[in-house]
């Protein structure tokens, strides 16, 4: 008996007691290799000896002080660090616990923002379907994902919606890629024009999309295209790399290869690579400015904004990610597991899509490949691959979602950046073996 609310309240999961580099071991010893990072999470791996220092020196000193009395020093210089790397023109960071936090705090900082520049009847946010941007009421209503919307939907802001860049599915036979892209950007201009131009907020859409689609980059010019379309409006662009950024892509953040830079964009999960939770929002001067100017403040806060402990354990991941030179590594190991992954896949009658970039990557399971046929929901499919990958000893991210009345089914791999090729050899061979066991 589990006193514990836990995801699946039919059963209590397996009890992790430790972790080391790319493993997790369980109460009764078995060693899972960590091929997802939980959710794109453990950038680092587990039981890094440079973070856990910085933690501890941490702690020696401050684990908390309350950011309307303070500031910290770990805290300034975490936000000295990520406004260093930024893209251009972001010079401010707010941190909060996590990506629902973070993505809460970017749709009320971009809100306020018109209401500082005297445009308070922008009202409406334009999101994608089959996008997931968090749980909490604000995240989710600018959420797609139906199946997580559901019974919330009554309750939920209205959110101007249009589809997703998902070539694999919706590129038209015959369309050209420009050409596709020039239909979604018609589409969302569309949307805006449906609710005014003026009366938007902004426009919210992952880079990648990680957790409903696997992997999923937009295609090339659909970024830039946007940026010039919420310029032409004055919509702001949010860009939430809470799953694909801080170095997931093999750049730090994912817009850097759009050439783009957002107006506000969420980071969480490899920021502080899973030893603390945290998440930040990066914003553009000229938001922070008008808060400045306008009323002095952002009307939000929470408890533990900026928490001391969570900035040292942020800090000290990134730190080691610049000095150990892990985003080339990311780069080449993803090529390795590219590679490997369309060695292993790419006759496979029932894998029918393998995407990605750096080290994150989908692999999209079919019933038929010249048909792209999905599986009924009701096999459960990627329930039953998580549940064989579990049992070769592989932690991975299985998802099935509905895309346009459509179900499919995929698998995401988001392996720590140190994993070496022996260990992405490992995850290959053990994802296709579980495969095989349930197809
Ligand atoms: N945004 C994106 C793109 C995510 O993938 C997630 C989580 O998976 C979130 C927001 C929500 O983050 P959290 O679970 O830390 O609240």
């Amino acid at each position: 008996m589990s006193h514990v609310i836990h995801r699946s309240l039919a059963q209590v999961p397996l009890v992790a007691v430790g972790g080391k580099g790319v493993a997790l071991f369980d109460q009764a010893g078995k060693a899972y290799l960590d091929a997802s990072g939980g959710a794109a999470v453990s950038c680092l791996g587990h039981g890094h000896p440079d973070v856990l220092a910085a933690m501890h020196r941490q702690l020696d000193q401050l684990a908390y002080a309350h950011t309307s009395f303070f500031t910290t020093e770990v805290q300034e210089a975490l936000a000295d660090h990520l406004v260093a790397h930024a893209p251009a023109g972001m010079t401010e960071v707010y941190f909060v616990s996590g990506g629902s936090e973070a993505v809460e705090a970017a749709l009320k900082m971009a809100r306020q923002y018109f209401v500082e520049i005297g445009q308070p009847e922008r009202t409406h946010f334009v999101a994608r379907r089959q996008s997931y941007h968090g749980n909490t009421l604000g995240a989710l209503a600018v959420g797609g994902n139906e199946w997580r919307r559901k019974q919330f939907a009554p309750i939920l802001m209205d959110v101007g919606r249009v589809a997703p860049a998902y070539e694999y599915r919706d590129r038209r036979d015959g369309e050209s890629q420009p050409a596709y892209v020039a239909r979604l950007l018609a589409e969302i201009d569309a949307q805006f024009q449906a609710l005014g131009p003026d009366k938007v907020i902004a426009f919210v859409a992952e880079p990648v999309v990680g957790a409903t689609l696997g992997a999923v980059a937009a295609p090339a010019g659909y970024w830039q295209g946007l940026r010039a379309l919420c310029d032409r409006y004055g919509i702001l662009l949010i860009a939430d790399e809470v799953m694909c950024g801080m170095g997931r892509t093999g750049s730090l953040h994912a817009v850097e290869q759009e050439g783009i830079s957002p107006d506000l964009m969420t980071i969480a999960k490899g920021l502080g690579g899973g030893y603390q939770p945290i998440g930040a929002v990066l914003a553009q001067h000229k938001i922070v400015d008008a808060m400045r100017r306008g009323s002095g403040m952002f009307q939000h806060g929470h408890t533990y904004i900026g928490h001391a402990m969570a900035a040292a354990a942020a800090l000290a991941v990134q730190q080691v990610i610049q000095r150990d030179q892990l985003l080339p590594q990311v780069l080449a190991r993803g090529a390795y597991l590219q590679k490997q992954l369309h060695a292993r896949f790419d006759a496979h009658p029932h894998v029918g899509d393998i995407r990605g970039r750096g080290l994150f990557w989908g692999v999209e399971l079919v019933q038929d490949r010249s048909s792209k046929a999905t599986f009924d929901p009701a096999f459960k499919l990627h329930a039953k691959v998580k549940a064989q990958a579990i049992a070769h000893g592989l932690l991975c991210y299985p998802m099935g979602g509905t895309i346009d009345g459509l179900h499919g089914d995929h698998v995401l791999l988001a392996p720590p950046f140190i994993s070496s090729e022996a260990e992405l050899d490992q995850v290959v061979e053990r994802l296709g073996d579980a495969i095989d066991k349930v197809l």
